[in-house]
């Protein structure tokens, strides 16, 4: 499952969160050649759109976008057929993102000045693979337009409710701690489901033991809370995964998706995230951070999903990545 990693090193002077995809996926399709754009295809550089302001990439497309109904696809070479695949495709994404939350309200989110759509990206010429979310834009990489679409469910969704989030609070910057935003996103995504049992949670606290938070994932507040050379997507997402959960599920801290959405209200009228943590989830995050691993092996000890053939087999095929999430802030 594990695939090749890199780190990109770019001094980001805005906030803002960016998930990069290392992916297997990629791999039946590696052609070193095909990050090169031919020379008489080279893209135009068009300096439009939301990316542009919010972005540290320099994005370029060819002028010919798909509009969809939420989604506006941009590219810098792909066909105008599969930008509007993908323009469906994040589309149908968006709308299971806005039925999660229940949300209908369309006029109530907080796009960027003069936009009404989320701007998607789906650029070939660029070096990085990578998924990112701004507000109100997304940015994933494609080697190639021969892919079978649905293999990225996991990947829009988990952009599109950072997008979702960003809409909500209408700021340019998220509010919300890393691991709260990630987890938030990896839930919406589908989840990861790689801590299932108290001793996933063991192995996690034993390889971290000498992290100077002991692999607590509730001290990630931003990008620099990793600790060097910390394995990120393979397992910090773990433990981000498992802390949604748990705030989710009725044997867990019993909460629902409508307090994550009062949540991201009251970020949007700028109540600091720990007022509106304790006041949507009744609990203090410092309380929350020093309680972690006690809360999480009680929760896990409780917990029988996996004895439950029916919840792994609708889980496995469409919630585990064949990549690794690799996300700054
Ligand atoms: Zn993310």
């Amino acid at each position: 499952m594990q695939s090749q990693k890199s780190v990109l090193h770019l001094s980001l002077k805005l906030f803002f969160i960016c998930c990069l995809i290392f992916l297997s996926w990629f791999g039946c399709q590696k052609d070193p050649a095909s990050s090169v754009p031919p020379e008489d295809k080279v893209p135009q550089q068009i300096p439009e759109g939301s990316w542009v302001t919010y972005s540290p990439y320099k994005w370029t497309h060819d002028g010919e976008p798909y509009f969809g109904e939420y989604c506006i696809v941009y590219s810098d070479c792909c066909s105008y057929q599969f930008k509007q695949k993908v323009g469906l495709f994040a589309d149908e994404k968006f709308v299971q993102v806005l039925d999660l939350f229940s949300f209908e309200d369309m006029e109530d989110l907080r796009y960027p000045m003069d936009y009404d759509k989320v701007d998607v990206y789906i650029n070939r010429y660029h070096p990085e693979r990578l998924a990112a979310a701004w507000w109100g834009s997304i940015i994933i990489t494609f080697s190639s337009e021969n892919l079978y679409i649905n293999r990225h469910d996991y990947l829009f969704r988990h952009e599109l409710t950072h997008v979702f989030q960003f809409l909500i609070e209408g700021h340019v910057n998220l509010s919300t701690p890393v691991w709260f935003s990630e987890g938030i996103a990896i839930y919406g995504g589908g989840g990861l489901w790689g801590i299932r049992d108290t001793e996933d949670l063991d192995q996690w606290i034993a390889r971290n033991s000498n992290d100077p938070n002991q692999g607590n994932p509730i001290c990630i507040h931003v990008w620099d809370d990793f600790p060097p050379g910390a394995d990120i997507t393979g397992y910090y997402y773990n433990v981000f995964d498992l802390t949604m959960r748990y705030f989710l599920d009725p044997i867990g801290l019993d909460k629902s998706i409508e307090d994550v959405l009062g949540l991201f209200y009251n970020l949007r009228n700028d109540v600091a995230f720990p007022t509106a943590f304790q006041s949507n989830f009744g609990l203090d995050p410092e309380t929350l951070e020093d309680e972690y691993y006690d809360r999480m092996r009680t929760y896990l000890a409780d917990s029988n999903w996996f004895d439950d053939s029916q919840i792994m087999d609708d889980l496995v095929p469409t919630s585990r990545l064949e990549g690794d999430i690799f996300c700054r802030e």
